[in-house]
């Protein structure tokens, strides 16, 4: 696959209307400007890759819109060798926006075809700080913890007790949480038994599940 002068003009009118709707870190911005979105999806959907729209992956998941990416990076305040684990690979479009923004990334997926294309494809894009593991997220990955951020890319019915307990203190936790519909949540952890929570708007996630398959 190539990533053509055409391509990277659409990508910097994604990024311009994303600017429009209100992302305004610089540095998630510069970030999906440089990843070329069309690499992460099925030849059959690559031509949407720069509309502002999710997109069915492999397994029945979806590669989460350009806008709801952007808007959860923002709300994780990435700095440079920040330590972040990302519960959902999918497509593993986030994990390498988060690695094109210099952060050091542990992402799990629960569906092991996936977990295995997507690990394949994230190490010959040469994203050596992303690190990805077979895993149910609902246990987080209790081996590197604490994490600096936490974001997790798939709805919670609730939010799992093991991300909050493996957050940093003054680490952000950004999650959907709800059935059908999620709310945004960023969780910031105070103290070691405190913690801050506020709701960032209404967002629609496929479901965060249980186990491993
Ligand atoms: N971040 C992804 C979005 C993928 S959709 C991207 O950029 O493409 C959400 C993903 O979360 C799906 O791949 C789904 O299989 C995964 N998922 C759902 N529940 C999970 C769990 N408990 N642990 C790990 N991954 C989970």
């Amino acid at each position: 696959m190539q990533d053509t002068y055409r391509h990277k003009g659409l990508r910097r009118k994604l990024v311009e209307s994303l600017q429009r709707k209100g992302i305004t870190d610089e540095r998630v911005l510069a970030a999906m400007d440089v990843v070329p979105r069309h690499f992460f999806l099925d030849s059959a959907f690559a031509d949407l890759a720069y509309q502002d729209q999710a997109l069915p992956i492999e397994c029945e998941q979806t590669i989460s819109q350009p806008y709801t990416v952007a808007f959860q990076t923002q709300l994780l305040e990435v700095k440079k060798r920040d330590k972040v684990l990302e519960i959902g690979t999918g497509s593993g479009y986030q994990a390498a926006i988060l690695g094109a923004m210099g952060a050091r990334v542990f992402t799990v997926e629960r569906q092991e075809n996936l977990f295995n294309k997507t690990r394949k494809f994230l190490t010959s894009m040469g994203f050596k700080n992303v690190h990805c593991y077979f895993r149910d997220g609902t246990n987080g990955l209790p081996e590197f913890a604490p994490y600096d951020k936490i974001i997790a890319t798939a709805g919670a019915a609730k939010v799992p007790e093991a991300l909050l307990r493996q957050l940093k203190i003054g680490g952000i936790l950004v999650i959907p949480v709800g059935k059908k519909l999620q709310k945004m949540k960023r969780i910031i952890r105070k103290s070691e038994t405190e913690y801050s929570e506020e709701n960032r708007g209404d967002f629609r996630f496929v479901p965060f599940l249980k186990g491993t398959q």
